[in-house]
């Protein structure tokens, strides 16, 4: 069963529309279980109906046109148990109720499993029988099973409408939804950038000149046969007969009358090779996956390959340059920051990324670019929105293909009232932060890039809490130099002295890679990452601590040196010793310069209940929540299937941000918190109330937390913080706390930040 359940998963995948898809479900379904009827039932959420959309053995005449209301008859049970319900007859059920054009009459038995997906009931899949006799446990366990694994790829393929991959016809308006990643409204062109060599990713994208397509595919095809000849030369002493065979098999395979004549065929339809190409290898695959016989079935495998090899060639031969829109939305499967430079920064307006989620260090880096973005789009059809119109929410997560005039319109709304938010705030750039009630709360920025620079001192940032070294780690090849470094944080501390400056020490790892150093790792974030790197390598240390006090000559700026994702003392202590023994040679040397204070970032449970001990060693500590909470809550901050339960305002993670204030301050030492957290207004009310010193955000937030601060008394913000830290859900706690925050005037803030 196994086996036919994985058969028909792939098929389905690879079937390109819903139609189909839905078909492919039936019949196989029918078969394998030896049942008379499978037919598919799917939810109208706009018309609140169930459709008959597919079926093998009812009458397929009606298929589309008949529809139940929520609750009506048997399906419409199913829909509304959220269960699978297996009847002997189900003729007897009272819930049953025949439509006459249907033609079920003569059916008794029934199994009726939902399709769920994301806890929202899509439809329904039911199978029947003449003979009166329940469906046994494991025919129940299959179709649930089924059920389960293609929801996913049915709300996929819902969501791209009853769009044909092969037809490439436009986009309906559709809204997919996803996450709010950075905030803010982008109207325009999408542009898909996808991995190289990857069959699954290439947009569709129309040419213009047919010849010239077909003579560039036809080059990569003969350089790839050439390969194949080569390398079957090579090996012909080693191989057995029928194994060279295959190489000629391969051959045959890339012949006009095969894959390449069909691939020709959709390049003469205006379909750019790399498009043409996959489509037909996918529809290869997909065939051969289907068969019975488990060599032919493995065969799909080589074929998979092959249509790489010629990608490969295709791309590597094609010189055309991308030219991107002047209005650019990046769209990806899985954005990564160093995709954010592959757009000129003049035309780059917005960012969807297919995974990840408001976390990910992509949509931090574009929040601080001001660049507004969704992330975790999973049913986005990306193949098929190259060049296509679009908005793209950043407060909500949304998106919307083909907007529209009046959905233009709303969102245009959206932009001037946002652009009026901020230049009303735009006054309290000089002012220094000081509740009515007079208290001083310190509002840093955290930065990365040189641009983030001028924008942060532009916003009036009082300090850096937070410069993400390894930014600048990513954009090169190869390891920076000492020197290379050192230059490079002088302008840093150039740009902002006397104000303090928070250098975090290199925190690789996790989801930020290096081109030129792979860590390869199953659990990545539980992995080698930040300071264990680091420290592990010596050398990378030493050159990086070097480089940041060396920068500092003759500024003598208030630099602090932060340590990422520590999570035992004795990390603390050889971190300590070894920037010690820097400082000391430096000095040595002959340069006259400041110590650095040093602080730890808390980021793992461990440091929370270890703060005590750790601020006893250290200067300062600075909380990294957007760590500390996928690390609390066991939830990874990259995975948007997991989004919903990353929870900021988790009564966990109140009580241990207040714990970790509590210990800096026993130890009379300052705390600062650099995660996203801190440039949310509302939560930056309770971190101030829990007394944390230094608020240090991304430039974008910080007059919206001004504003708040400057609003809202220390003595009510404490009240609320009491007022919360009682309650037990993180979303009761946001919505008392956004509640108390629109009494206090600060309404339009609190929406600016929807998510
Ligand atoms: C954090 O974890 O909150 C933090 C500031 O570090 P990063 O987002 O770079 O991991
Ligand atoms: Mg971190």
């Amino acid at each position: 069963m196994l086996d036919v359940l994985r058969r028909v998963v792939q098929e389905v995948n690879a079937a390109g529309d819903l139609t189909k898809a839905l078909d492919i479900i039936v019949d196989r379904v029918r078969s394998a279980m030896g049942t008379e009827v499978c037919s598919v039932y799917l939810l109208d959420e706009e018309r609140k109906k169930y459709v008959f959309m597919a079926t093998r053995g009812l009458n397929p005449a009606v298929i589309g046109k008949v529809t139940l209301e929520l609750g009506e008859g048997l399906v419409g049970y199913v829909g509304e148990r959220a269960e699978p319900i297996n009847l002997k007859d189900a003729q007897k059920h009272p819930r049953n109720r025949y439509v006459a054009e249907i033609g079920e009459e003569k059916y008794h038995s029934f199994l009726g499993v939902p399709i769920i997906h994301h806890r929202k009931v899509l439809g329904v899949l039911v199978v029947q029988q003449q003979k009166t006799r329940r469906y046994d446990e494991s025919e129940e366990a299959f179709l649930i099973t089924l059920s389960a694994q293609l929801a996913g790829v049915i709300a996929h393929a819902r969501a791209t409408g009853s769009l044909s991959l092969s037809e490439s016809k436009d986009l309906p308006v559709s809204i997919f939804e996803g996450m709010a990643g950075a905030p803010g409204v982008a109207i325009g062109t999408a542009a898909v950038i996808f991995p190289q060599a990857q069959l699954d990713n290439i947009p569709i994208r129309k040419i213009r000149n047919v010849p010239k397509e077909i003579k560039l595919f036809k080059k990569a095809v003969e350089t790839t046969k050439d390969e194949i000849r080569n390398t079957s030369r090579k090996l012909a002493d080693r191989l057995r007969p029928e194994e060279l065979a295959l190489f000629e098999a391969y051959l045959h395979m890339l012949d006009d009358s095969a894959i390449s004549g069909e691939v020709v065929a959709r390049i003469k339809q205006g379909e750019w090779a790399q498009s043409a190409l996959c489509h037909v290898i996918q529809e290869h695959v997909a065939m051969f996956e289907a068969m019975e016989d488990e060599y032919l079935r493995e065969r799909g495998a080589d074929i998979r390959d092959l249509g790489t090899r010629v990608l490969a060639r295709l791309q590597s031969s094609d010189t055309r340059k991308v030219r991107f829109p002047k209005d650019t939305i990046l769209v990806g499967e899985e954005l990564a920051p160093a995709d954010l430079a592959a757009v000129p920064r003049d035309k780059l307006v917005g960012l969807v990324s297919v995974k990840g989620s408001g976390t990910s260090h992509v949509a931090i880096l574009a929040e601080a670019l001001g660049v507004p973005t969704v992330m975790g789009v999973e049913d986005l059809p990306t193949q098929l929105l190259d060049g296509k119109p679009m908005i793209i929410d950043g407060f909500q997560g949304s998106i919307i293909t083909y907007p529209s005039k009046e959905q233009l319109a709303y969102y245009r709304n959206i932009v001037k009232e946002e652009a009026m938010l901020v230049e009303g705030l735009e006054e309290l750039k000089d002012k220094r932060c000081i509740t009515p009630d007079g208290h001083r709360v310190r509002l840093w920025v955290n930065t990365g890039l040189m641009a983030d620079v001028a924008r942060s001192l532009d916003r009036g940032a009082e300090g850096v809490g937070l410069y993400r070294t390894e930014v600048l780690f990513m954009m090169k090849d190869a390891f920076p130099t000492e020197e290379e470094q050192r230059i490079i944080y002088r302008e840093h501390l150039l740009a902002f002295a006397p104000k303090m400056v928070t250098m975090r020490t290199l925190d690789i790892g996790g989801d930020k890679a290096l081109s030129y150093f792979p860590i390869k790792e199953e659990n990545p974030f539980l992995g080698w990452r930040g300071i264990r790197v680091t420290l592990d390598h010596p050398e990378i240390f030493i050159a990086q601590i070097r480089a940041m006090i060396r920068a500092n000559e003759g500024i003598d700026a208030h630099l602090r040196i932060s340590l990422p994702m520590v999570s035992c003392i004795s990390e603390v202590d050889e971190a300590k010793a070894l920037i010690d023994k820097c400082y000391a040679e430096i000095v040595e040397e002959g340069v006259k310069v400041k110590k650095p204070d040093v602080g730890v970032m808390i980021e793992v449970p461990a440091a929370v209940y270890q703060a005590r001990e750790i601020a006893r060693r250290v200067d300062f500590l600075s909380v990294g929540s957007n760590d500390l909470v996928q690390y609390m809550l066991a939830v990874d901050r990259n995975n948007s299937r997991v989004a919903e339960l990353y929870q900021e305002f988790h009564p966990a993670v109140l009580q241990a941000l207040k714990q970790v204030v509590d210990s800096a301050h026993a130890e009379k030492k300052g705390i600062g918190i650099c995660g996203e957290m801190a440039g949310n207004p509302s939560a930056a009310v309770l971190l101030m109330a829990m007394e944390y010193d230094v608020l240090s955000m991304n430039s974008i937030n910080l007059p919206m937390v001004k504003k708040a601060l400057m609003t809202i008394e220390l003595k009510k913000a404490k009240k609320i913080l009491n007022k919360v830290m009682k309650m037990d859900n993180a979303h009761q706690i946001k919505d008392y706390v956004d509640e108390q925050m629109r009494k206090a005037g600060l309404g339009q803030i609190v929406r600016s930040r929807r998510n």
